[in-house]
């Protein structure tokens, strides 16, 4: 079967006869069983996507389908699927299985959606190479010693390999955006707000969205505007319209584009990507747009006001999880404390301890304004300077990431040179902006790069438009 690239490449098929969605979702599992070695899945839903298939192909032919059928779409494992496992790819959620939709989700099966699994990532969503999983690491489709990056790693490989036409993941400081561009595929992180996060387990509340993993900006634009929107569950999400997205593609206009200068100038940054990402504002220019290089004067502080912040509200996110709730339980607790400690230690990872620690002491009573507070402060300002360059420009690009894709365990004895994976994708977070990474080619290695587009809140028409724009300059 040919790889299809968008639902509308598949519909136009299936509308002709020349495939079904019972084929399609055989397709997927059998790709899913050749590459099971990139551990992308935790879990497979066989017999039931099938029957969904089944179902859907009759609701095709009655013309009574949803937006989405035709579209097999994997989860990553922090959104809660009814009746289905869930555990965020960690041992303290041993056995969980999840009582309710979380609203994303349960808007992808109302349009038809078939879910084919649910999808490895970091544990609680903490990490950027996969590497966390309580299942062990994903590995990247292009080159089987490389992480696929992360949290969403699985979500990304199996698009990446072709396991699944979309998958839905979560992006608190790029966990989206990084494995999208590790894998050489879109990534979109939508404004704060902008898709409910009801039934998406929390890491960092301030800071969590659901994110969109696809091969085509069709897909991601119909997708956001099938999750998006007002819900009556999370009383955070933003009761804006959800603009038709997939109706407004096209864009004609000449745009004021800044670029991150340190990004194209930096030691820290590969010089490979360098290259690509300043031909890519190079053809932009020639298409006579305004580019021009903008410093970002609080660059510095971007990843240590970010982990001050995402561990302060981790720390008390996961307090939850104490043997009594969900999931795991220590055996041979003597009382209520030693039960917590138990369980907590045998059932949490190093980075979610290590995490939940640093979180703790930065919320302690004695440290509580030199590091949470301050942090706060900090996150004020890097917004502030952050909106008054939007106010000049329509688009802040800079690449996706410092390095393409690394070796498995390359990271290990250095946490900190991990979290500068996620450099130039935490703003978008601290912000509350939407961001999107796009493919920009390739290194010598064939190893994907990535470039990242941000823009004002809400402007997302406008960020996959031009995103799309983008794509086509590189193929013509
Ligand atoms: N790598 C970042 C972290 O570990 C981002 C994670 C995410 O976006 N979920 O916090």
């Amino acid at each position: 079967m040919k790889r299809y690239h968008s639902l509308q490449e598949i519909r136009e098929d299936i509308d002709a006869g020349k495939t079904s969605c019972v084929e399609l979702t055989r397709y997927y599992l059998s790709n899913i069983k050749k590459k099971s070695s990139l551990n992308a899945f935790l879990e497979v839903y066989e017999q039931e996507a099938l029957a969904k298939a089944e179902e859907i192909d009759k609701k095709i032919a009655a013309g009574k389908a949803g937006r989405l059928a035709g579209m097999v779409v994997g989860l990553k494992d922090v959104l809660c699927h009814k009746d289905h496992r869930l555990q965020a790819s960690s041992k303290i959620l041993d056995g969980f299985k999840s009582k309710f939709n979380a609203t994303a989700v349960q808007r992808l099966i109302d349009e038809d959606a078939i879910i084919i699994g649910r999808q490895n990532c970091d544990e609680f969503a903490m990490g950027s190479s996969n590497e966390n999983s309580a299942f062990g690491p994903v590995l990247n489709d292009v080159d089987n010693s490389r992480v696929p990056g992360g949290s969403s790693g699985g979500s990304a490989a199996a698009v990446q390999a072709d396991l699944c036409l979309a998958s839905l993941g979560s992006d608190t400081g790029g966990s989206v955006r990084q494995p999208a561009a590790f894998c050489g595929i879109i990534g979109l992180k939508p404004t704060y707000s902008r898709i409910s996060r009801y039934g998406l387990i929390a890491y960092a509340s301030s800071f969590d969205c659901i994110g969109i993993i696809t091969r085509s900006i069709e897909d991601a634009a119909l997708l956001l505007e099938v999750v998006a929107g007002r819900d009556d569950y999370d009383s955070t999400v933003s009761s804006r319209e959800v603009p038709e997205y997939t109706k407004m593609l096209k864009t004609s206009k000449k745009y004021k584009i800044g670029y991150l200068r340190e990004s194209v100038e930096s030691k820290g940054v590969s010089d490979e990507i360098k290259k690509h990402t300043l031909k890519a504002l190079e053809l932009l220019k020639k298409q006579g747009h305004i580019v021009e290089p903008v410093q970002f004067k609080l660059l510095d502080y971007i990843l240590p006001t970010y982990y001050i912040l995402t561990t302060a509200e981790a720390s008390s996110n996961l307090s939850r999880y104490d043997g009594v709730r969900y999931g795991y339980r220590a055996e041979g607790a003597t009382d209520m404390v030693s039960l917590y400690k138990k369980t907590r230690s045998q059932g949490f990872g190093k980075e979610v301890k290590k995490r939940i620690m640093l979180g703790t002491f930065v919320l302690s009573a004695g440290y509580y304004d030199a590091y949470y507070t301050k942090a706060q402060k900090v996150r004020r300002l890097i917004k502030e300077e952050t909106d008054r360059i939007l106010s000049q420009y329509d688009f802040f690009i800079t690449p996706t990431t410092t390095t393409v894709a690394f070796k498995i365990g390359e990271h290990e004895g250095d946490p900190l040179s991990m979290y500068l994976a996620d450099l130039f994708t935490v703003q978008a977070n601290l912000c509350g902006l939407p961001a999107i990474s796009i493919p920009n080619g390739c290194d010598s290695n064939g190893l994907p790069i990535g470039i990242q587009l941000m823009t004002k809140s809400f402007a997302e028409q406008e960020l996959l438009a031009f995103s799309k724009y983008m794509l086509e300059l590189q193929t013509n």
